[in-house]
């Protein structure tokens, strides 16, 4: 499949952020106005729909279903968001190099569990799903639910370039 994420338009983009927001239920930003906005821009863009629904599907996986329902957890995950999201120049550095870190990990060793990139960068909690998050939606990594225990990142960068490259 052939992936776009660095040539989405830009009446797109200004719906990444909401999107994200909306399905971690986190209200910081996304007002009622701005939210109907996106449920009309959803009902008729196929580009956000298919991002909206990986998005759920990361958020799902990568936190667990019976986790990411928890109101108290769902809690200290919108406190956590709001402070960050109060500066978000700083945010977007923090996400940006947050992805670099997952990325650069999984170019140098492969497809990795989860927790042991967690483990391995430091990274956790908001920056780090939402740097997952980026680099699933733009085609730089499949997020791999593993039948066994532990699900897995596996970078998609390698393999276009070598395809490409020869
Ligand atoms: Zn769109």
């Amino acid at each position: 499949m052939k992936k776009t994420g660095k040539s989405k338009k830009s009446a797109c983009k200004k719906f990444e952020m909401d999107i994200t927001d909306y399905v971690l239920g986190d209200r910081t930003f996304l007002t009622k106005s701005k939210e109907k906005k996106l449920l009309v821009h959803l009902g008729k863009c196929l580009r956000c729909q298919k991002d909206f629904w990986s998005w759920r599907k990361i958020w799902a996986v990568m936190v667990g279903k019976h986790q990411s329902e928890r109101p108290a957890f769902k809690a200290k995950m919108a406190a956590l968001m709001a402070q960050f999201k109060s500066n978000p120049m700083a945010a977007k550095k923090e996400i940006g190099s947050a992805a670099g870190q997952v990325y650069d990990i999984l170019i140098a060793r492969g497809e990795m569990p989860v927790y042991l990139i967690r483990k391995e960068t430091g990274l956790r909690g908001y920056p780090f799903y939402e740097a997952v998050g980026h680099l699933v939606m733009g085609g730089k990594v499949t997020l791999n639910k593993s039948n066994g225990s532990y699900d897995s990142l596996r970078p998609q960068g390698v393999n276009e370039h070598l395809q490409t490259g020869i």
